[in-house]
């Protein structure tokens, strides 16, 4: 047990908030009354208590496997937490001491207590948002995966402000940090868009023990692969044989080295200011050119300066030469990797690239074994809400196996499966790593008294799984600020007693066919899946926001049950709508669908608004 530290602890948390609150001018405490039912309205824009050291816990997990993710103690058996906080972690007889007459005592029967786990580079709230999702629908998702905190890698002015309107309505649960853009992440008539936003009004919100912290400006430094963005800018051409694995390449390189969105002085100047104003920078970089000139410009903005001042970090560094991951090391510059390699499109890298390129695919994963500070990332576009699950990156990381969403396994070659990650350290990746990439390593990320009480409890032991099964794992309980935001069906057993009732679970799920976009024609089937924490009642079809009828549901889908074992009615989640175009215009139509629980709770179905073409 670390009792004692854990009280110099509480004081030190304590001590700095009150530092960072002096220093934002944003810290617009204004609890109101919460509307939204699924949150608890004490989780957020509470005072951090004083510490009560001579107060019982108000909680205690005991008899459970605790991975800590820390060194100095890697697993215990049980935690003790007061208020938001954890006040200690060690033995059962120590934790177990702690407790008082009000003390809610859970016994994890030999589960496993962690901390929630963090994504470090993501778009889910901004897109979703923008795609007209409820805040509280994204929340409930992001909990039920175990994910305590995020941030979003590129946040515009409308959506940082209707973060920080959110979060003064006591609407975020999960910890958000938002990187205000510096540039558009695509071309406009071929050249990069400055839209600096948000941080030029306005210093960094950088205080803990705020729900939405504005850390840091993102830069797109150079092309994605796309028509629209251009490609990654390499130090060489891409072969000739690139239009063997990728025929549109020349509709997206307008150079045979790819698109550099800000030369070198543009980039050092820039990242001096955004520096200057307090804000750490992140830079999406694919191409080894383009890590070359981000890496001159962090080393002249730092001037000597160690980066752990600073936090700059690059993104992607999706082509690396063994010399610039020693580079990345020797500056201490953050790094995050994807954390399921494209693996699947394994044959496709020697033709894009060359005999002497291909395997700089993969040297970024080295960055984890040489001590550098490397986050795992899911950066989540769109799609399957599935794709967030912590899970399947932890199972990615650590078999460098590539599982799609509906697909099947794909094997990875040598030159892959030789940068496997092993679970302790993919852990870190997805935990204290990416608390680090945001200066809340103090706060959140591992299991020590006095830091915040996010934590989850899965269904076993990642440490003792085959790693094959990673993916399998499952989330019991999410728990944020030492209240539980998240408790699974049938796993009330490990839910402390404020817990969320499941009649404010929202429906989710997915609209498969068609696909947006498609043009149609005569009779054609709208199909997908859908599910809950409880039974879905009905799935409505809409055509052009007009409701067109009921689809057919409980159609077996073991792809989805796989994802979603145990949940009511599984497996049969699939739903089908015949649709008859003949009754419509041709042209454009919306298509949308809406789920329906049995408390009457409603979910739109992703994409919310699916647009296709009708031509009979
Ligand atoms: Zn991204």
């Amino acid at each position: 047990m670390n009792y004692k530290n854990g009280l110099t602890r509480i004081s030190i948390l304590a001590a700095s908030m009150l530092l960072f609150a002096c220093a934002t001018p944003q810290a617009t405490f204004a609890p109101t009354p919460a509307t939204a039912t699924f949150i608890t309205p004490s989780l957020v824009n509470t005072p951090i208590p004083e510490p009560a050291t001579t107060q019982p816990a108000d909680v205690i997990f005991h008899n459970g496997v605790v991975l800590t993710i820390e060194a100095s103690q890697p697993q215990a058996q049980a935690v003790a937490i007061q208020g938001s906080q954890i006040l200690a972690v060690g033995s059962n007889a120590d934790i177990l001491a702690l407790g008082g007459p009000g003390t809610v005592v859970i016994d994890l029967q030999g589960k496993t207590l962690m901390p929630g786990f963090m994504e470090a580079h993501t778009h889910y709230l901004q897109n979703s948002y923008f795609a007209g999702k409820s805040l509280e629908e994204l929340m409930s998702n992001l909990v039920r995966f175990g994910l305590t905190s995020e941030t979003e890698m590129h946040g515009n002015r409308e959506f940082i402000d209707a973060m920080l309107a959110a979060e003064d309505s006591n609407q975020v649960i999960v910890r958000t940090n938002i990187f205000a853009q510096y540039n558009y992440s695509y071309l406009v008539n071929e050249k990069t868009v400055i839209d600096p936003a948000w941080y030029v009004d306005n210093p960094p919100i950088l205080d803990p023990s705020h729900m939405v912290r504005i850390p840091g400006v993102k830069f797109f430094v150079d092309g994605a692969g796309t028509p629209d963005r251009g490609c990654p800018f390499d130090s060489f051409p891409f072969p000739s044989t690139v239009t063997d694995a990728w025929p549109e390449v020349w509709e997206s390189c307008r150079t045979p080295n790819g698109e550099l969105y800000l030369d070198e002085a543009q980039l050092t100047s820039a990242l001096q200011t955004v520096q200057d104003r307090g804000y750490r920078a992140s830079f999406h970089v694919m191409g080894d050119a383009s890590a070359n000139i981000t890496l001159n410009a962090i080393e002249t903005v730092l001037d000597g300066r160690p980066n752990s001042m600073y936090r700059h970090q690059i993104q992607h560094n999706s082509l690396l030469s063994p010399e610039q991951v020693q580079r990345y090391v020797q500056l201490d510059v953050i790094a995050t990797v994807p954390s399921m390699f494209d693996t699947c499109n394994a044959d496709t890298y020697l033709p894009i690239y060359g005999e002497g390129y291909y395997q700089w695919s993969v040297n970024r994963y080295t960055l984890a074994d040489l001590g550098a500070h490397v986050s795992a990332i899911g950066d989540w576009l769109g799609g399957d809400v599935n794709l967030l699950n912590p899970f399947r990156r932890l199972y990615g990381l650590v078999t460098m196996r590539q599982w799609p969403i509906g697909g099947s396994v794909c094997e990875p070659p040598e030159w892959i499966a030789k940068h496997k990650i092993g679970v302790e350290r993919a852990l870190e990746m997805l935990t204290i790593e990416p608390a680090y990439t945001v200066s809340m390593e103090d706060y959140i990320g591992s299991i020590l008294p006095g830091k915040f009480a996010d934590l989850i409890v899965i269904s076993d032991n990642p440490l003792a799984v085959d790693p094959n099964q990673l993916i399998d794992l499952q989330v019991s309980m999410t728990m944020i600020n030492g209240k539980v935001v998240y408790c699974a069906v049938g796993a009330g057993a490990f839910c402390p007693s404020t817990v969320p009732s499941n009649t404010n679970a929202i429906p989710f799920g997915f609209t498969d066919i068609p696909v947006p976009g498609e043009t149609i024609s005569g009779t054609i089937e709208v199909a997908g899946w859908a599910l809950d924490e409880i039974r879905i009642d009905r799935v409505e079809i809409y055509l052009d926001g007009q409701l067109i009828g009921n689809a057919t549901y409980g159609n077996s889908r073991p792809d989805v049950e796989h994802d979603y074992p145990g949940r009511p009615g599984t497996p049969n989640f699939g739903f089908i709508f015949i649709l008859d175009t003949t009754s419509y215009s041709n042209g454009s139509h919306i298509i949308g669908a809406i789920a329906v629980n049995s408390s009457g709770n409603r979910g739109p179905l992703i994409p919310g608004e699916l647009t296709i073409t009708i031509n009979n």
